[in-house]
């Protein structure tokens, strides 16, 4: 008899509240939680349709980690300190030895992150997983996209370009060896968001996302919410060294629009530079400064001063344009 669905979220995704404030869990109608004072509650909300966000191939275990990840990447991009998700689950079927390797997957980085799952919604139909983020900051002490200034210097967390070599990868598109493989996959499945980043540059940083769309997109999201311009030396984007193999400006192409790599793209005022190195060197937290924010629009990309035009004018992912 297979499991009925109370069953499996007693089973499966209920289990003592860890972490944080919060006073009643999954079991009731809603979940209750108490906000620590002066702190503001941020929330963000992610789905992930089978075959779109994730292959149909994919194993249970690494759609959990995935979307765990690729959600609370909104948290660190603002700043905020993670605390509880709830998770809206839609499966074709009740597989217990799949929904089993999910629930590992989710608990696993629940705990890397230190929440606790407090309530969701478990239906049938194809295979898609949405899962909402709650965390705090401190009243006013957040990142956002609006607030770069002129003269800013820009800067990205790690490598980028990762997350779309994982997707090549995964779609047979490249050759890659076994090591670059697995260092990958786990980019694409695991793709740690920047949460201790984030909350390092609040005080000084201007303005913040994290980079799920593709660096030019989401830059352009920090231009137009500030009213700036971006330049970006295309020379300095941190890549990889296993990615130094492939044809140089297929990798331009990855890092520059092909999304997923979740990693921070925020701006600081020079004045603040030293205080920059200082956590990041403190927080051994690798950042790459790949431009500065100007006056006018729009994100431009150079190499040695002189403009560089991508080959392919695609700027990024967006769903319904595809
Ligand atoms: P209701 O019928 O009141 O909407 P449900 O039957 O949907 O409640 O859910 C019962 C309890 O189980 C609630 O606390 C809900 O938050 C929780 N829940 C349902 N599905 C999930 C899930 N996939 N993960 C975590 N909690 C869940
Ligand atoms: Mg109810």
């Amino acid at each position: 008899m297979p499991l009925s669905e109370f069953e499996l979220i007693k089973q499966y995704f209920t289990r003592q509240a860890k972490y944080s404030s919060v006073v009643k869990s999954i079991g009731d109608d809603c979940a209750i939680l108490s906000i620590p004072e002066s702190q503001q509650l941020v929330l963000s909300m992610d789905t992930l349709v089978s075959g779109r966000h994730f292959p149909e191939s994919a194993a249970p275990y690494q759609i959990a980690t995935r979307a765990m990840c690729t959600t609370v990447s909104d948290l660190a991009a603002m700043g905020a300190t993670p605390l509880w998700f709830t998770l809206g689950l839609t499966l074709p079927e009740i597989d217990e030895q799949w929904v089993a390797e999910f629930s590992r997957g989710l608990f696993d980085m629940a705990d890397r992150f230190e929440m606790d799952l407090i309530g969701g919604d478990t239906t049938q139909g194809p295979l898609t997983i949405t899962i909402q983020v709650h965390g705090t900051v401190v009243e006013g002490q957040v990142l956002k996209r609006d607030a770069a200034k002129v003269g800013d210097r820009l800067f990205v967390s790690n490598y980028i370009g990762d997350g779309a070599a994982a997707l090549a990868a995964i779609q047979q598109k490249i050759n890659v060896s076994s090591d670059a493989k697995n260092y990958l996959l786990s980019r694409f499945y695991s793709p740690f968001p920047q949460i201790e980043l984030g909350k390092a540059v609040v005080p000084f940083a201007h303005a913040a996302i994290d980079i799920s769309d593709g660096l030019l997109a989401d830059a352009q999201h920090i231009a137009d919410a500030s009213g700036v311009g971006l330049v970006i030396d295309v020379d300095r984007l941190p890549i990889n060294a296993c990615l130094q193999q492939y044809d140089s400006d297929a990798v331009r192409a990855w890092a520059l629009t092909g999304g997923d790599d979740y990693q921070l793209l925020f701006t600081v005022k020079e004045a603040a530079l030293q205080e920059l190195e200082k956590v990041t060197k403190e927080k051994k937290i690798s950042v790459t400064d790949i431009g500065r924010v100007v006056a006018g629009e729009g994100v431009q990309c150079c190499v040695d001063g002189a403009p560089y035009i991508l080959s392919t004018q695609q700027r990024g992912y967006q769903h319904f344009t595809a």
